[in-house]
């Protein structure tokens, strides 16, 4: 089908009682969409996912364990056929282990090794948890898919081969490890001096993990996004189904004139499709 969607990220809560992510680039720019989806409305939308035959769909937030209804919305998006991801910082007392099995991948940030690294970055328990996370499939195999992932920058740059040699430990697990540039985007404003990266730091960074990976041949693919290649390319929708564009080139979020209820045609129209599915096409590898 010529105009079908592949993929979309649904901002399903912008709500997150974490402080602890200087690089967030959803904190304070993405507040403008705040909005308590009810269920019945998250059922239409994911009824729209289904009869535009999305294929995947990356739930974020904000916290998105923090949305009351997200078990009802995965449940709905799995028994549809919808590959669901789940990008989660782990700041909530909701349990993804009550619905791990019906996601088709869950993005474990591991942004540092060390202590102090991880106090700045993300902090103890969001590290545990991604650990608690693995474990758990250790014993309890599943087909879901992982993905690791890492926004470099000033504070734990230095720190990308214990990173490595930490997932190499789970590599039978782990399909993919993401590196993220940081950008200057929503709380990463206010902190750029600390984290930005000189130029050129990251494509060196993303050389000498590809030399590893060509000496070791980890289990997992090591795939890089560079703050210029973060330009709004992903579809990203706001709670309530209406699309927008965030992009380090924009001073906030900007709403595009497509919902979820438009045409593909209409929706896709706004966006570079070319360079989203080039970005997302690695799991198609998987
Ligand atoms: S990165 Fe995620 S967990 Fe961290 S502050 Fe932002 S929304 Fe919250």
């Amino acid at each position: 089908m010529q105009d079908r969607i592949n993929n979309i990220d649904w901002l399903i809560t912008t709500a997150c009682e974490s402080t602890l992510c200087p690089f967030c680039y959803s904190a304070d720019d993405m507040d403008m969409f705040a909005y308590k989806l009810p269920l019945s409305e998250a059922m239409e939308i994911c009824k729209e996912i289904k009869n535009k035959d999305i294929e995947y769909v990356t739930l974020f937030g904000g916290e998105p364990l923090l949305y009351p209804y997200i078990e009802d919305v995965v449940d709905r998006l799995h028994n549809d056929g919808v590959k669901t991801i789940l990008n989660s910082g782990f700041i909530s007392k909701k349990s993804i282990f009550d619905f791990i099995d019906k996601l088709f991948m869950v993005g474990l940030p591991i942004e540092g090794t060390l202590k102090e690294t991880i106090s700045q970055l993300r902090g103890q328990i969001a590290f545990d948890k991604a650990i608690e996370i693995l474990e758990y499939l250790r014993n309890n195999p599943t087909d879901i898919k992982i993905k690791a992932s890492t926004v470099l920058n000033k504070i734990n740059i230095s720190e990308t081969e214990e990173i490595y040699k930490i997932l190499k430990l789970y590599e039978d697990l782990i399909d993919g490890w993401r590196i993220y540039e940081f950008t200057n985007q929503g709380r990463g404003r206010k902190n750029c001096e600390k984290l930005s990266l000189a130029e050129s730091e990251f494509d060196e960074k993303m050389l000498e993990l590809s030399y590893i990976a060509e000496q070791e041949k980890p289990k997992f693919q090591i795939i890089g996004r560079s703050a210029e290649e973060t330009d709004a390319y992903c579809l990203q929708m706001t709670p309530d189904g209406r699309f927008f564009k965030s992009s380090v080139k924009l001073d906030s979020p900007q709403l595009v004139n497509a919902t979820i209820y438009d045409d593909a045609s209409k929706i896709k129209k706004h966006y570079n499709i070319e360079i989203n599915e080039k970005q997302k096409g690695w799991r198609k590898d998987l």
